[in-house]
């Protein structure tokens, strides 16, 4: 059996790998168009959509998040599917492969959902409370802080400021929690500051 097709000079790969299926799907009679369509329709069917931001990178590109469960019926909510938000205008609908994937970085048994710890020298990393993790944090933040506050610079001048710790953002972080970082940094008199994000 022997084909012909019109091949663009540039192919990507998506292109090549649906030309592909088509071309497979097509050579036995079948067009697969409705079929992937229906398909996705079934998937999120009766799903609760969240719209949410991906965490990966600067871009902050705009996600549907699909949920099964009510926990109303005493149905565990359950991720079951995650794709571009096509009203969202930096992305409009489209993901790249780290975003597409991002169900499994939801739903991966292998996500950390607890504080750990390492002690000083050591190779393992143990599970602590998020209480311990607070005070831990707030302790080394004041004993930081007592240590490393300028009141003057080496001219005299007053400058009231701290550069042994840094504070460190992310796209996901709204417009709310950085007015609170902000005020709390510059309670502390933080300089070091960054954010991935630059939208
Ligand atoms: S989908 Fe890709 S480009 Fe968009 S924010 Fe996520 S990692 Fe960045």
């Amino acid at each position: 059996m022997a084909f012909t097709m019109a091949m663009p000079t540039q192919l990507s790969r998506r292109q090549l790998l649906a030309s592909s299926a088509t071309l497979t799907a097509t050579a036995f009679g079948f067009d697969l168009k409705a079929a992937t369509a229906t398909a996705r329709e079934l998937k999120i069917a009766r799903t609760t959509q969240t719209l949410s931001v991906c965490p990966y990178c600067a871009v902050g590109c705009g996600v549907v998040v699909h949920t099964l469960g009510d926990k109303a019926r005493n149905v565990k909510p359950a991720i079951v599917h995650i794709e571009g938000d096509p009203e969202n205008p930096i992305n409009r609908g489209t993901l790249c492969p780290k975003g597409a994937s991002l169900k499994q970085f939801v739903t991966s048994d292998r996500r950390l959902t607890r504080p750990l710890y390492r002690a000083p020298g050591s190779t393992e990393w143990t599970p602590i409370s998020w209480d311990d993790a607070t005070t831990r944090i707030a302790r080394r933040i004041k004993e930081s802080r007592d240590r490393g506050f300028q009141t003057t610079d080496t001219q005299g001048r007053t400058v009231n400021r701290l550069d042994n710790i840094a504070m460190i953002g992310g796209c996901t972080d709204t417009n709310e929690i950085n007015f609170l970082l902000g005020k709390f940094r510059f309670a502390l008199g933080i300089l070091p500051y960054e954010n991935q994000a630059r939208l």
